[in-house]
């Protein structure tokens, strides 16, 4: 298989998340288990011979959902209730979430209501990074995660088998950052929307078939010489629950950027960090938990020792960027009380960045243009002039 045929796999299970879930319970007879983003081990649900997936976004205008979450809520949740409303969700025999924001709480609430025949779990976790107790209280939810998946499906989840699930969600994730260090040199020209299909995928499916496609587009790009990459080199910064629209990554590129890192969730976030192979698999995960957010910091959780706007600073330096582009999701609190820090921080330091807030509904990326090809040519300028 080639590379481009490998990305049209993993685009079309980006594509259509729920088809590519219902197929596979089709050919397997096992079950699914949706979770919402950002904290959820799927490595436990793996273990259990589920396919865990993360919900996503619809591209679908909101319909029947616009009556049950308040219109200032985020694309996301309210785009999660509506798809619930319509009954889009059931494949799933299960959702499992841990809370991360007050929009997410309310959506699941939300979604109990309609789905009353499939078991909402909820698992709580701490927020606060680097108490001394954080990582026993951690330990703790996922435990708890793990009794809920033994109830719901009649069967432990043995220590083997989660450790077997640990080691492949590494390898998936160790070959996802491959594709990131070989993008930074050009031996990997992946598209921003390409690389948000690989990543997105990874979300969706069956991991052990996902992994094995990645071994061979890695390899493929491996084996090629660096490409030039004519253009100002961007990061992307941020973008939580929902994929950012591949429309206006195309966009960004198409005014003369190329990109270079990102720490959006659909991108380096979900990947950044590994799970510990050896030891007491449950201290392992929430090891990875907290080291998350020293990988890629996240303004949902607190950390005295931790600063996104200086993770930020010093991943532009090493990725060699010419600036930053904030994509911020409309709405989205945590991150609307974050920016302000981040703006200061690299005003200070004279980075260029510019902020775009996203929509769920459809945007006029005419008006975007202008501006992203604005910032472009102001970057271009500062380079030549330096
Ligand atoms: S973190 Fe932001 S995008 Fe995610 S659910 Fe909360 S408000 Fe929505």
């Amino acid at each position: 298989m080639d590379s481009q045929q490998i990305l049209g796999i993993f685009a079309a299970a980006a594509n259509d998340p729920l088809g590519y879930a219902r197929a596979w319970k089709d050919r397997t007879g096992r079950p699914v288990i949706g979770s919402f983003p950002m904290n959820f081990p799927g490595e436990l649900a793996h273990a259990a011979g589920t396919l865990p997936m993360i919900l996503q976004e619809s591209p679908d205008p909101i319909t029947v959902g616009h009556g049950l979450l308040f219109p200032f809520y985020c694309g996301y949740t309210r785009s999660m209730v509506d798809q619930a409303a319509r009954g889009d969700f059931d494949v799933l025999d299960a959702i499992m979430f841990g809370d991360h924001c007050v929009q997410l709480l309310g959506a699941a609430d939300a979604i109990r209501v309609q789905l009353t025949q499939t078991r909402v779990i909820f698992f709580q976790l701490i927020s606060s990074m680097c108490d001394p107790w954080t990582q026993g209280r951690s330990e703790e939810s996922f435990a708890a995660l793990r009794a809920e998946l033994e109830d719901l499906l009649g069967a432990p989840v043995p220590d083997a088998a989660l450790h077997d699930s640990i080691r492949l969600f590494n390898r998936n994730r160790v070959l996802i950052r491959k594709l990131y260090d070989m993008r930074k040199t050009g031996k990997a020209p992946l598209r921003a929307a390409e690389m948000q299909h690989v990543v997105k995928s990874s979300m969706i499916m069956d991991k052990a078939e996902h992994t094995a496609l990645l071994e061979q587009l890695v390899a493929f790009h491996e084996q090629a010489a660096p490409q030039a990459q004519p253009g100002m080199r961007l990061h992307l910064s941020g973008h939580f629950c929902q994929a950012p629209k591949p429309e206006i990554l195309s966009m960004i590129e198409d005014c003369g950027a190329i990109i270079v890192g990102d720490d959006l969730y659909h991108g380096f976030r979900y990947i950044s960090t590994d799970v510990p192979e050896i030891g007491d698999p449950i201290a392992g995960l929430a090891r990875w938990y907290l080291d998350r957010n020293t990988g890629v910091p996240c303004p949902t959780r607190v950390q005295n020792n931790v600063d996104w706007d200086a993770y930020l600073l010093d991943a532009i330096a090493e990725e060699r960027a010419d600036g930053m582009i904030v994509l911020m999701a409309k709405f989205c609190e945590p991150h609307m009380y974050y920016y302000p820090e981040v703006k200061e921080a690299f005003e200070a330091r004279g980075v260029p960045h510019l902020l775009i807030e996203t929509e769920h509904e459809s945007m006029a990326l005419e008006g975007l243009k202008t501006r992203v090809e604005t910032f472009v040519e102001i970057i271009r300028r500062r380079a030549a002039a330096a």
